[in-house]
């Protein structure tokens, strides 16, 4: 069986940054503009490129997506200075840290077992393994597909110490595409270069999206990824069902049923 790629989301998944996301865009908007702003377009589920454009005209700015590339520069400069922000008002969520770390023994593990091998060290199903999972023998690769820049992803996925199980390299943002789906492509791409033999490696359900907004399940299964869905943030379990996720857990507290969803 081949490697999977885990694409986590962040705000809403994994951690709540405390409500920096709408700092950012002020400090961001007085600096190009020299006025504040009074309106935010709505931000869950959404890639920056399109909260910025819907901000920007919110704001009666003239020819706003020319502005687009500017504001991303100003929040890109500016994201080093909210981490101890995100490190005072944001957090993690709960068992986000735990459930990282269990996926990531593995990802850590040696080259894929040959089939009928799942003694092998970082397969599925291996002893000590957080759960028999089936034979598959497969790494999982794991990172985060956010409507984040990715300095600002990393600054709060660091602030609230969960930036080191995940490997940012292979993920994408929401500076890659204004469009959602569009990023499970790029994060594809960018996983397939590094561990893959083909671009077509990690297509279909060999990616796997978690997180906690309709939009984040309708970009999974645009891209023909599996999608779990998590009900931390603002919508329900119920609406992301709706969405048609695969899986949905109302929290990451129970690893174990965490892998049952995100590796079925
Ligand atoms: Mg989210």
């Amino acid at each position: 069986m081949g490697d999977l790629l885990v694409l986590w989301d962040v705000d809403g998944t994994l951690l709540h940054a405390g409500g920096v996301g709408t700092d950012l865009y002020n400090v961001v908007f007085l600096q190009l503009f020299g006025r504040s702003l009074e309106a935010f377009a709505p931000m869950a589920g959404r890639t920056d490129r399109a909260i910025i454009l819907q901000t920007l005209e919110l704001a009666g700015v003239a020819e706003p997506r020319r502005h687009v590339d500017p504001f991303i520069a100003g929040l890109t400069a500016q994201a080093p200075a909210v981490r101890e922000a995100v490190a005072l008002r944001g957090r993690a969520l709960p068992g986000a840290a735990a459930a990282l770390e269990a996926l990531a023994e593995f990802a850590s593990g040696p080259p894929p077992a040959a089939p009928g091998a799942p003694g092998a060290p970082g397969a599925f199903g291996a002893p000590g393994a957080p759960g028999a999972f089936g034979a598959r023998s497969g790494r999982i690769h794991q990172s985060v597909l956010t409507g984040n820049i990715r300095p600002v992803a990393e600054v709060k996925l660091s602030a609230v110490g969960l930036r080191e199980p995940l490997d940012l390299c292979i993920g994408a943002y929401g500076d890659d595409h204004e469009v959602r789906t569009e990023l499970v492509q790029v994060a594809r791409r960018r996983a397939a270069a590094v561990h893959g033999s083909s671009p077509d490696d990690f297509g279909g359900t060999s990616t796997i999206l978690i997180g906690d907004t309709p939009l984040d399940i309708e970009a999974a299964l645009a891209a023909g990824a599996r999608a779990v869905g998590v009900a931390t943030g603002p919508c329900k379990a119920a609406d992301l069902l709706a969405a048609g996720a695969h899986a949905v857990l109302p929290d990451l507290t129970d690893t174990r049923q965490v892998l049952r969803a995100l590796l079925p």
